[in-house]
């Protein structure tokens, strides 16, 4: 696939638009400036791919709307280097705007379809996270912990084994509710024993679930 002048046109036109919606991370800005969004959708979605609108990817799974994914990613607070765990890789997009902010990306994946699809676009791109082929409940304890937890499915709960994953000090973003739509939270590891909370309004997420789809 090629990123041409008329890609990176629209990406500038959707970056104006996620700005004059109050996302204001320069670092996301630019994640949104170097990642070609068209190349995690099919074909036939090329010219919609920088419209604030989710998409089909495959195995009944959507990639989260740009705003969506400029919002959770500045809720993150993501600085170089940070060690981040994303919980639901879909079609990788998310993931790759991680690492485009300079982020140590590890993510997980349940259905394998999309494992592998994904893992073929970002690496393709040139980016270089770790990605896994399991259940996000779990986390992934031989990497943890993390400086931040980015959850990008409806989770019923918050999942104590994420939570135990994160480094004091920590961020962890994740959308809250059963149903069409979720609150999105972030809590904040301030000590072992005193974690944050805060709320950021209605989103709506495909489910997480447990166990792998093979
Ligand atoms: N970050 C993705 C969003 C995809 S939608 C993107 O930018 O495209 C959410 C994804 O979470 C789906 O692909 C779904 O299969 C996955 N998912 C759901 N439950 C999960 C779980 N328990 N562990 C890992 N991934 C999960």
């Amino acid at each position: 696939m090629e990123d041409s002048y008329r890609h990176k046109g629209m990406r500038r036109k959707l970056i104006e638009e996620l700005g004059s919606r109050g996302i204001s991370d320069k670092n996301v800005l630019d994640a949104f400036d170097k990642v070609p969004r068209h190349f995690f959708l099919d074909l036939a979605f090329t010219n919609q791919a920088y419209s604030n609108v989710a998409f089909q990817i495959g195995a009944g799974q959507t990639i989260s709307h740009p705003y969506t994914v400029a919002f959770q990613s500045e809720l993150l607070n993501v600085s170089k280097g940070n060690k981040v765990l994303e919980i639901g890789t879909g079609s990788g997009f998310q993931t790759s705007i991680l690492a485009a902010m300079g982020a140590k990306v590890y993510s997980i994946e349940r259905q394998k379809e999309l494992y592998l699809k994904a893992k073929r676009i970002i690496y393709g791109l040139g980016y270089n996270p770790k990605l896994f082929y399991g259940d996000g409940y779990k986390g992934q304890p031989s990497y943890a912990p993390y400086d931040r937890i980015l959850v990008t499915c409806g989770a019923p709960f918050l999942p104590e084994e994420l939570m135990s994953q994160l480094k004091v000090g920590g961020i962890l973003v994740i959308p809250i509710g059963e149903g069409d739509s979720q609150i999105m939270t972030r809590y904040i590891k301030v000590s072992n024993d005193e974690i944050t909370k805060d709320t950021y309004g209605d989103f709506s997420f495909v489910p997480m679930l447990e166990k792998t789809v093979k």
